[in-house]
């Protein structure tokens, strides 16, 4: 059951050809755009609410962007900051796939680990175990470090 306050938040703005992040926590929406790489130069409309009441959680980010699609290891990398968002992509202004992110065991070439000392750093694939989703913690396979949401550079 969907309260009818945030239904007409969901459809302040419908768009054509895109994306719609749903379920991002309070407060996480612009960090979640910077690892999108989505700034200043992007060329499509983005639509950012912010402190979207939610039967569920209280508040709740929304991003919709205009004719941008996510690629899979995309969703992984926003998967650490909103990880129970929604990922709905929008064809000629329909849902056609909804996909709810899980924060996977392990990212792959992801985010790279940040021991500047790390093999990972000159040669091969990053590899990061994640070890917790909330709060983040995740460990090198190579080094062993372990790191928190502050230590990463996405
Ligand atoms: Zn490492």
């Amino acid at each position: 059951m969907i309260d009818p306050k945030e239904s007409a938040y969901l459809k302040a703005k419908k768009i054509e050809t895109g994306t719609v992040i749903d379920h991002v926590p309070k407060g996480m929406a612009l960090k979640v755009l910077r690892v999108l790489g989505i700034e200043d130069d992007f060329p499509g409309t983005v639509t950012v609410l912010m402190n979207v009441p939610s039967s569920h959680y209280g508040f709740k980010d929304i991003i919709k962007i205009e004719g941008r699609l996510l690629a899979k290891k995309e969703i992984a990398k926003m998967a650490l900051m909103a990880p129970a968002a929604t990922v709905n992509t929008i064809q000629n202004f329909t849902v056609v796939d909804k996909y709810v992110v899980q924060v996977p065991s392990v990212l792959e070439g992801v985010v790279m680990c940040p021991n500047p000392t790390c093999i990972t750093r000159s040669e091969g694939t990053p590899r990061l175990l994640v070890e917790n989703a909330s709060p983040v913690r995740l460990r090198c396979a190579y080094c062993e470090k372990v790191y928190g949401d502050k230590d990463i550079t996405y």
